[in-house]
C-alpha cells in the first residue's frame, strides 16, 4: 500500500489553475523531489497535502485514510510534518529548549511541563540533537546559531514528533551551494535512519539528483514527468522546461 495517494488534485487563484489535475503516490520511506519553474505550483500543492490550503477538487490519501481538507493539525497528529524556515523557532530559548517544547507540544497531553515530561523531552531533545550534529550547541540561545545550524535546528523541530512523511518546502532557501548538499545529505541519512518519507523541493538541481529516489517536475500547475533521476534528467518535456539550464 502506498503511503500517500494524491489523486487529480486541483486548485486555482482568480480563475488561474496553480495546481491542475495532479497525481502521483509516495511509498513509505521514499525520497522525492517536487521540482519545477518559479509559479509551477510546488507550494500550492505542499499546502493542499499539509492543509493550509483547501483544494478545488481531487483526493489525497494517507496511510489509507482520507485526508482531503484536513485542518492542519489534524494532518500534523496523523503524521505528516513540514518544516517551517526557521519561522517555528524561539530565539530566547536554548536549542535543546525548542527541540523540548516541540516534542512536549506534539504529544497528545499537550503542554504538560511536569517534571517526568520536561525529563522525558530532554532525553528525546539530545539524542535527536546528537543525529542531526547539533549536540555541541544544545546550550546556545537559538537565537545566536549561525544560519546553516538554524536549518538544522528547523529540520530537529519537524523531525522530533515522528513524522511519517515530512514535507520540506525549500529547506536550503538564502543557503550556499556546498551548505545546500550538506544539508540534504543530512536530510537523506536522517530520513533513511528513522524511515521517514520527504517530499522537498530544491532549486539546486545537483542537490535535487544527489538526494531523490524520485523526481517529481509541474509545470504551470501540471505533472509533466515523474521517475527516476536520471530518466526525469533525460526526458525531453523536463529538459524544454530547463532550457538552458544544466539538468
Ligand atoms: P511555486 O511554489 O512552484 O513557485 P506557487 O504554488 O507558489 O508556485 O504558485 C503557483 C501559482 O499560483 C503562481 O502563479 C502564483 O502566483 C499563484 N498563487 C499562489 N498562491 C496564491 C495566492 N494565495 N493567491 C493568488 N495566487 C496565488
Ligand atoms: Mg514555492
Amino acid at each position: 500500500m502506498s503511503l500517500l495517494v494524491v489523486k487529480n488534485l486541483r486548485k486555482s487563484f482568480d480563475g488561474l489553475a496553480a495546481v491542475a489535475d495532479v497525481s502521483f503516490e509516495l511509498g513509505a520511506g521514499e525520497i522525492v523531489a517536487l521540482i519545477g519553474p518559479n509559479g509551477a505550483g510546488k507550494s500550492t500543492l505542499f499546502n493542499m497535502l499539509s492543509g493550509q490550503l483547501r483544494p478545488d477538487g481531487g483526493h489525497v490519501g494517507f496511510t489509507g485514510s482520507d485526508i482531503t481538507g484536513l485542518p492542519p493539525a489534524r494532518i500534523a497528529r496523523l503524521g505528516i510534518g513540514r518544516t517551517f524556515q526557521t519561522s517555528g523557532i524561539f530565539a530566547s530559548m536554548t536549542v535543546r529548549e525548542n527541540v523540548q517544547v516541540a516534542a512536549i507540544a506534539g504529544h497528545r497531553q499537550a503542554f504538560r511541563m511536569d517534571r517526568p515530561a520536561v525529563r522525558f523531552s530532554e532525553a528525546v531533545a539530545d539524542a535527536l540533537l546528537h543525529q542531526i550534529g547539533l549536540a555541541n550547541v544544545a546550550n546556545t540561545g537559538a537565537g545566536a546559531l549561525a544560519y546553516g545550524d538554524a536549518k538544522r535546528l528547523d529540520l530537529a523541530l519537524a523531525l522530533v514528533n515522528n513524522p511519517v512523511l515530512l514535507l520540506m518546502d525549500e529547506p536550503t532557501a538564502g543557503m550556499g551551494l556546498s551548505e545546500r548538499a550538506a544539508l540534504m545529505a543530512l536530510v537523506r541519512d536522517t530520513a533513511r535512519a528513522r524511515n521517514t518519507a520527504i517530499l522537498f523541493t530544491e532549486h539546486d538541481m545537483a542537490a535535487v539528483f544527489a538526494t531523490a529516489d524520485r523526481v517529481l517536475v509541474l509545470d504551470r500547475g501540471a505533472l509533466i514527468a515523474n521517475g527516476g533521476p536520471d530518466a526525469v534528467r533525460a526526458d525531453a518535456r523536463v529538459k524544454a522546461v530547463y532550457l538552458g539550464e544544466d539538468v
